[in-house]
């Protein structure tokens, strides 16, 4: 979109449910180009708006079906030739990061790192998602009681699969690399990390099982027959405002009320019994942004300088890898006004050091991103995480 106006009048179209639009990536800011997944059977009316209102697009992917399925067959054949224990048991080992693991996987996957470090690694359960499944939190400590800690949350919006992947490759790095990597080493010998490898467990089975782009929670809605709540939406952080939807049908569902979610209630209730938090960095994807905020409002939060500075050296570390460009800023400035994110809630909270990954890509393949990407986007995310983990730790 190249202005104000022309933005609007796209995202109106969300709107229209018979279009079935999809918008996966919304930024107002003129620059950033809007991506939207667009049915066979829109297409047509679709094309007519835009060119009759002289927006400017391209076709990024023709035809998302053949690509999905595409990824899909060469991830499971790699795995198969390699170890068919991959397709039931997620050793990481198998298939070395380079497959995505289903949700049971991960299960699997946790109880192994709680068995292979067990003086480093414990496994909690923090509750239970809309159907039943557990949510866990791995807590890697060295001891020491309410050290500073660092949360890291990963897989909130079902379809960003290239986040819990990531998640799992960072999460195995520090674990085994304790004792001889310097800097995680100094890092758990004076904090401890939480993470959330897969917030939205629901979600995530779904995009395995039934509908490759889904984003939201599965909870019912009561009068609606669309299903799920966009958990990022849920918070009680200017709960309801901009950005958010009162739609059950539409992505940016907010809820009926906030923390309705009981994937988003777990977390509130862990902060709120946590008071060592010092920092707390969810990842999501795509888009290959750093940001911290606000979401909710546009005004910047009373320590904006520092939060930027952070942000920019650790942009700076992540591109140092693969030369991989990020931009950074608060929600605002940076994407659009998006209100009931999870950061905005822990800032107002007190944990100053709150940020939002976007990981790979810029939309050339979006949420499809190819599994030989997962290591790098590892390896790169884990430079700016090191960077905002030692700045946090050195002032804790
Ligand atoms: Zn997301």
């Amino acid at each position: 979109a190249k202005d104000q106006e022309q933005a609007s009048l796209i995202m109106s179209l969300e709107h229209l449910e018979h279009l079935q639009l999809d918008f996966w990536r919304r930024p107002m800011k003129f620059d950033l180009s809007m991506d939207i997944r667009v049915p066979r059977g829109s297409l047509q009316a679709f094309k007519a708006f835009l060119e009759s209102n002289s927006v400017h697009y391209s076709v990024m992917i023709q035809d998302l079906q053949v690509c999905a399925l595409r990824l899909v067959t060469s991830a499971s054949n790699a795995t198969n030739k390699l170890m068919p224990m991959c397709i039931t048991y997620p050793s990481t080992l198998t298939c070395n990061f380079q497959c995505v693991f289903y949700i049971s996987q991960i299960y699997y996957w946790m109880d192994e790192m709680v068995a292979d470090y067990p003086n480093l690694v414990t496994k909690q359960q923090i509750g239970s998602s809309t159907e039943y499944q557990p949510l866990y939190v791995l807590k890697f400590s060295t001891g020491g009681a309410s050290r500073p800690a660092i949360w890291i949350d990963s897989g909130i919006h079902a379809r960003e699969w290239v986040s819990p992947a990531s998640a799992i490759w960072m999460a195995k790095k520090m674990a085994s690399e304790y004792g001889s990597d310097f800097a995680i080493t100094s890092l758990l010998n004076k904090m401890d990390v939480f993470m959330e490898i897969v917030v939205n467990p629901d979600g995530y089975l779904y995009t395995h099982s039934r509908n490759r782009m889904w984003r939201k929670t599965r909870s019912k809605v009561s009068g609606s027959s669309c299903v799920g709540v966009d958990a990022n939406r849920n918070f009680d952080a200017g709960f309801g405002g901009p950005g958010t939807s009162g739609n059950p049908c539409l992505e940016t569902y907010r809820g009926t009320h906030a923390h309705s979610e009981p994937e988003v209630q777990a977390i509130v209730n862990f902060v709120l019994e946590h008071r060592n938090i010092k920092s707390f960095i969810t990842i999501h994807s795509y888009s290959q942004l750093l940001m911290f905020p606000y979401g909710y409002k546009c005004s910047p939060p009373t320590s904006y300088y520092e939060l930027a500075a952070i942000a920019s050296s650790a942009v700076a570390d992540l591109s140092s890898l693969y030369g991989t460009r990020y931009r950074t800023g608060t929600i605002c400035d940076t994407i659009y006004q998006a209100s009931g994110g999870s950061i905005d809630w822990t800032y107002d909270m007190g944990i100053q050091y709150s940020f939002a990954f976007e990981l790979r890509d810029t939309g050339y393949h979006g949420f499809l991103l190819p599994p030989e990407q997962i290591i790098p986007t590892a390896q790169e995310t884990w430079l700016a995480m090191t960077y905002i983990m030692d700045y946090v730790q050195a002032r804790s």
